[in-house]
Order: structure tokens, then C-alpha cells, then sequence
């Protein structure tokens, strides 16, 4: 499942595809019945996909996973790494895994000390919602 977020209400839930303009998908918020694009804002591109496709670059995410999260295509955030000549560190003893969650849902994560004991855990907004990064050792539980 892809997931682009409107920029109009921050809805992610009802996005649905609508077509292909000048190359690019076109979505429709279901909830306030916008279309948009989410690759350009007219002719410049959204700052806040740049910040957060380099952010979760940073964090260990692949290009193809930052795709699906921010519905960006991973051509253009190769092409955003090359241009802010953003060199990512060594990462590979640890294994991330990321999920999208609501607010009462990162209350309920955080509220239980199990689950982030012992790992590194970053918590980043993400439209309306948010996006929990949790590592865990390679190989470990
Ligand atoms: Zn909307």
C-alpha cells in the first residue's frame, strides 16, 4: 500500500490514486476531495518531503521504504541525496523496522516499557500522524 499524505487536511488514510499528469501520480483525498501530486508543489518541490526523505535516509530507511512512506518516488530522493551531498554513516549492526501510528497509538507504545528497552526508538511527525523508527540489533530480539 502506498501512502502520500494530503497536503490540504493531512489526511493519509483516504488517499486514492487519480490518474498520471505530466508523468507524475496524482492522488485524490477522499476526505476533502483534493487532488494533488505529492512530487511537486506548483513548479518547487515541497521542502517538507525533502527534510523528511533525508531524515529517514539518515535513519537507516531504504529508498524504496521511504518511497512507500512519504509516496516519493525513490528516483527523486536519490537525486535530493546527491544534491544536499548527504553521506549516510555506517549503520549496518542494526536492523530498523518503522511503522505509521496515530497519536493514541504512540501513547500506547511508549506507555509500555517492553517494547523500547534496550533499542534505539526515534519518534518523528509525519502529517497528522507519526512515524515510530525502532532498531534492534542485527541478529538480536
Ligand atoms: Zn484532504
Amino acid at each position: 500500500m502506498e501512502i502520500a499524505i494530503c497536503p490540504k487536511c493531512n489526511d493519509q488514510e483516504g488517499i486514492v490514486k487519480s490518474g498520471i499528469v505530466n508523468n507524475k501520480q496524482r492522488y485524490l483525498c477522499k476526505r476533502c476531495a483534493y487532488h494533488f501530486t505529492v512530487r511537486k508543489v506548483g513548479k518547487k518541490i515541497d521542502n517538507y518531503y525533502i527534510v523528511k526523505a533525508i531524515q529517514l535516509y539518515l535513519e537507516g530507511l531504504s529508498l524504496r521504504e521511504i518511497e512507500r512512506v512519504l509516496g516519493v518516488s525513490h528516483s527523486t530522493i536519490s537525486n535530493w541525496i546527491k544534491k544536499y551531498n548527504i553521506r549516510k554513516p555506517d549503520l549496518n549492526v542494526y536492523d530498523p523496522t518503522y511503522k505509521i501510528v496515530t497519536f493514541e497509538e504512540m501513547q500506547a507504545f511508549l506507555s509500555n516499557r517492553d517494547v523500547y528497552t534496550d533499542k534505539g526508538v526515534i519518534i518523528t511527525e509525519l502529517g497528522s500522524k507519526f512515524l515510530v523508527i525502532r532498531w534492534n540489533k542485527a541478529g538480536g530480539n
